[in-house]
């Protein structure tokens, strides 16, 4: 491949939306016959909105959503936003800012919030601090993934204190981004943290078969790293948020120009407008710019 056909190739890329870190990323978009696709704010929006609340007996909503909206305002993950902005609609106050606040990827936040220790996250954030959920909270928790919506357990003070719903909607250009992919003859995977349930959901709506769920954002890199032992080479599209070392540990690492700075660190290749069909360009343009050069 000479330089200059190379470099004809990526600003051809600008023009299409797409930034190209160097070069030769161009032979390895070429080469790619896998591609994994994070789920939150790659196959879908990532622009979550708060749904349904559900209460344990003798949990007011409104100091559910005081608790939980204050602890999560301070985190930057869509399902935080959801909650926090969601919980400053319905509450009409200022919300409390917490006094301490971890983040546990993958799973949740854990903080003080109005002296109390609050939880919000996955069904095993709270089971892994010995807090176990009311049936009727794990009723709300699997029938809104069935739906394909996201539920956070709430607890405090050891307590499991309530269900909060979160919707994220499927970007429109997915399915038909999905069916350009396969066309290409790269095998689509969705990789996910989040409940099994919504992620089958999510992957029916976008016609994905092969799906990894629950996925703590540790092993998504192992989820990579056991396909390229299976002599694939692999893409990853991502956002940034929990999957930042998949990216990089990826062949080709296609951040989305909507997610974060650390994707767009992390990845080869930058969908400016995080438009997964714009992959299928860059798979493309890869293949035409270094096929005239042959
Ligand atoms: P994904 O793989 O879909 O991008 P993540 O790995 O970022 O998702 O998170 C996995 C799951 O952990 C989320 O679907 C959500 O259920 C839960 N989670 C993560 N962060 C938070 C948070 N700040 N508040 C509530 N739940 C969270
Ligand atoms: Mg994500």
């Amino acid at each position: 491949a000479t330089p200059t056909a190379l470099m004809v190739g990526t600003g051809r890329g600008a023009q299409l939306g797409i930034l190209i870190k160097g070069p030769e990323v161009l032979e390895t978009t070429r080469r790619v016959d896998t591609i994994v696709l994070d789920k939150t704010g790659t196959v879908t929006t990532g622009r979550m909105t708060l749904g349904a609340v559900h209460t344990a007996a003798g949990t007011e909503e409104a100091e559910l959503l005081r608790l939980a909206g204050g602890l999560e305002h301070a985190s930057g993950h869509p399902v935080a936003r959801a909650v926090a902005s969601g919980a400053a609609e319905r509450t009409e106050g200022a919300l409390p800012a917490p006094a301490e606040f971890t983040d546990v990827p993958g799973l949740g936040v854990r903080g003080a919030v109005d002296g109390r220790q609050v939880l919000a996250g996955r069904a095993r954030l709270l089971e892994d601090a010995g807090i176990s959920l009311p049936q009727t909270l794990s009723d709300a928790m699997a029938d809104a993934a069935a739906q394909g919506r996201t539920a956070v357990a709430v607890a405090w003070d050891g307590e499991a204190r309530g269900v909060l719903e979160v919707a994220d909607t499927v970007k429109e250009s997915s399915a038909q981004a999905v069916a350009q992919l396969r066309a290409l003859g790269l095998r689509p995977i969705l990789l996910t943290g989040d409940n099994r349930a919504v992620a089958d959901a999510v992957a029916r709506a976008v016609g994905i078969e092969e799906v990894h769920a629950e996925v703590m954002p540790e092993d998504k890199v192992e989820v990579i790293r056991r396909l390229q032992a299976e002599g694939r080479s692999v893409a990853m599209a991502g956002d940034g948020v929990n999957d930042a070392a998949a990216l990089a540990v990826a062949d080709l690492g296609l951040s989305m120009g909507t997610g974060t700075d650390a994707a767009i660190e992390a990845g080869d290749l930058t969908l400016v407008r995080g438009d997964l069909k714009v992959a299928t360009d860059a798979i493309r343009l890869s293949r035409r710019t270094l096929s005239t050069i042959r």
